[in-house]
């Protein structure tokens, strides 16, 4: 005999009332609209509140006022501890990460990137902001760079791979270090999305030569705006260190063995650093929770037919922040997606044509025509670079035949079990329909 706990809810056996798809007028699945599906932000509370007017009570904002007291010197510690990394670095953003971490890897005028096609759009852009070549790589089904096609990529002019973990999920990480170890490549990883997350054990963003997060307000945990880089190497750390600050490489030049050359202005301030102090203390909760919710809801649809949940390069590393189902084709996802959300779920195909979306390489318009700031059209036409790169939008069509199959539900510690069982419920029975 089954006996159901209270609050718990029959997903498998619903009267046949019930089984009339929302969208075709049927009773939606979720009885209750879902929360916030936000993460950090959503965690937000009076500590934060407090840790920033704190700062701005002291009318200390610049962080090197005093470098042992400051928030983002506290912060970079916090990440250090986290990765195993020795250092860390904090910067004004995701996209700030990037770039000083590609040039702390070396990257510059003449060398190619090579960088997965479904990414947002900053990790291309940082590239390019490098003068470097962004080489786009397809992906595979776990949604993140794979490993197998980076290979026949690679050039003479390669410098560097940045594997994306996308959605929080990790790329396959032994397979892309083994490759980028044969053909003496660095790797940056590309953290943004994926604060927390780790593979076979070991942290994100400390298993390349360095690793780079975002703490916009869409990400995992949120400074308002910020980044970080990690990295074991001191030389790297340097070079990352004088490009964020004009004026660094002046400061300790006995301490430094790179340098002098041109920084940019990319310091975290005061007040985010206290705001992602107080949010780093809460990243282990929300992943514990989303977790446990990705857990149930994979354990809910596993027997279910006609889909494929996505495939996962580490399930215990997985930060558990999306859902993602594969379809058997792009008209049969969309209408699942549609579907969905009838049902009150709040869920999206992820390519669709007619919709850009800045995370698919082929709406990267600037890197497809290859636009730069100026009229020189740097860095494709630099002397140092053959100019062979093409672009084409439909040149990576397994990417765009796996995102075109795949519907996404981006999960949230907001979310109570029940939601969970709705999103269960929803997808076994739009599955059947
Ligand atoms: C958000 C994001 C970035 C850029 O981070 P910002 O803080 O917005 O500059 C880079 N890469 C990926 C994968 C992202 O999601």
């Amino acid at each position: 005999m089954t006996r159901l706990r209270i609050g718990q809810r029959r997903t498998t056996l619903n009267p046949p009332n019930e089984s009339k798809l929302a969208i075709d007028g049927g009773e939606p699945v979720a009885r209750e609209p879902f929360p916030s599906g936000m993460l950090g932000p959503a965690a937000i509370g009076e500590e934060e509140v407090e840790a920033v007017a704190s700062v701005v009570r002291s009318q200390r904002i610049f962080r090197f006022l005093d470098h042992e007291n400051s928030h983002c010197t506290r912060l970079e510690r916090l990440f250090a501890e986290m990765t195993g990394c020795p250092h860390a670095l904090a910067v004004g953003g995701g996209t700030a990460a990037l770039i000083c971490g590609l040039i702390g890897i070396g990257v510059g005028e003449g060398d190619e990137v090579i960088v997965p096609g479904y990414t947002y759009i900053a990790s291309a852009s940082a590239i390019l902001i490098c003068n470097a070549v962004p080489v786009i790589a397809e992906i595979d089904e776990s949604l993140t760079m794979d490993p197998d096609g980076i290979e026949r990529l690679i050039t003479p002019r390669t410098k560097a791979v940045m594997p994306v973990h996308m959605r929080g999920i990790p790329c396959d990480m032994d397979r892309i270090m083994a490759v980028a170890a044969k053909h003496g490549l660095r790797v940056i990883e590309d953290c943004a999305q994926a604060c927390g997350g780790s593979y076979k054990g070991r942290r994100l963003g400390s298993i390349g030569h360095a690793g780079c997060f975002s703490l916009q307000q869409y990400k995992v945990i949120t400074a308002g705006e910020g980044g970080m880089v990690v990295t074991r190497d001191r030389t790297i750390f340097e070079r990352a260190a004088i490009r964020h600050d004009s004026a660094m490489c002046f400061w300790n030049p006995d301490d430094t063995t790179s340098g002098p050359f041109p920084g940019e202005n990319f310091r975290m301030n005061e007040m985010e650093g206290a705001l992602g102090c107080v949010q780093f203390g809460r990243l282990e909760g929300i992943l514990a929770r989303t977790r446990e919710l990705y857990k149930r809801i994979h354990a809910g649809i596993a027997d279910c037919p006609g889909i494929q949940p996505h495939r996962t390069n580490d399930p215990e590393g997985d930060c558990g922040i999306s859902v993602a189902v594969l379809l058997e084709n792009g008209a049969r996802a969309k209408w699942f997606a549609e579907a969905l959300r009838a049902e009150g779920i709040p869920a999206g195909s992820m390519y669709d044509q007619g919709i850009p979306d800045r995370h698919i390489y082929r709406f990267w318009e600037y890197v497809m025509e290859k636009r730069s700031a100026d009229a020189h059209g740097r860095p494709w036409t630099s002397p140092l670079h053959d100019g062979s790169r093409a672009y084409h939008p439909d040149m990576c069509p397994r990417t765009l035949d796996i995102l075109g199959r795949t519907v996404i539900i981006g999960l949230s510690q907001t979310y109570g079990d029940q939601h969970a069982d709705y999103i269960i419920e929803a997808i076994r029975k739009v599955a059947k329909g």
